[in-house]
């Protein structure tokens, strides 16, 4: 049995990419090496062992944005969710990045007890799920830890979800297309950073011109986490 470290599980709604809107539980992980400038949850980049949690039983105690975490099982994350009377049947695995870790024994529980599972990934860790998870690569601008986004995850994908702030952004990410085969079912999301209103023009002119989707962080327009 595999044990995840494991930063929070919660009850929401995707408020972003293909799914938006669509009622789910989240489990975000702890740990993250990708360093993106306007990540915001740096509270999950460090393992930091003084902030292990004894239990999951303390995990309803933290606060927002709290760097603690506690090792999970997988049959302990799925006896979570009964505990916690959790109802969404769509679950969202996110982090930090959860690929620094293999998921291919969560995601097969999880998947055999009923429950659609997304992943969400910066693409610069090796993939390893279920082949029924629907996967989520959002390659990431500025990645101070120097990773690359890998050409496996990119072809693995099922939605790419792209944060813009500028024209350059697009043509980073064009160049990107250029070099993988992904299939023409793939979608691509555009998501503006942090709300700006230019991005924010940018982002669905671009949608418009070539058919893409637009991807607005609605949780934070409505005040979930
Ligand atoms: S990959 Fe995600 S958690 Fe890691 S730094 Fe980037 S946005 Fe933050």
């Amino acid at each position: 049995m595999i044990y995840y470290p494991i930063n929070e599980i919660f009850q929401s709604i995707q408020g972003e990419g293909v799914f938006t809107g669509t009622p789910a539980i989240f489990i975000r992980m702890q740990g993250c090496d990708v360093g993106c400038s306007w990540c915001d949850t740096k509270n999950t980049w460090c393992l930091d062992y003084e902030k292990k949690l004894p239990d999951s039983s303390y995990l309803h105690q933290k606060s927002d944005n709290s760097d603690s975490w506690t090792m999970m099982s997988s049959m302990e994350i799925f006896k979570y969710f009964s505990e916690k009377n959790y109802s969404p049947q769509h679950v969202i695995i996110t982090g930090g990045e959860p690929c620094l870790y293999s998921l291919l024994e969560l995601t097969d529980i999880l998947i055999g007890k009923g429950y659609y599972v997304q992943l969400e990934t910066s693409g610069t860790r090796e993939i390893k799920v279920h082949e029924n998870v629907w996967v989520t690569v959002s390659p990431k601008i500025g990645m101070r830890g120097g990773l690359v986004v890998l050409p496996e995850s990119i072809n693995r994908a099922n939605e790419i979800k792209y944060p813009i702030g500028k024209e350059k952004h697009i043509e980073d990410l064009d160049c990107m297309l250029k070099k993988s085969n992904i299939g023409n079912d793939v979608q691509i999301c555009l998501q503006p950073i942090n709300q700006n209103k230019n991005s924010t023009k940018l982002a669905i002119k671009t949608c418009i011109d070539r058919g893409w989707r637009l991807s607005v962080q609605l949780h934070k327009y409505i005040g979930l986490k």
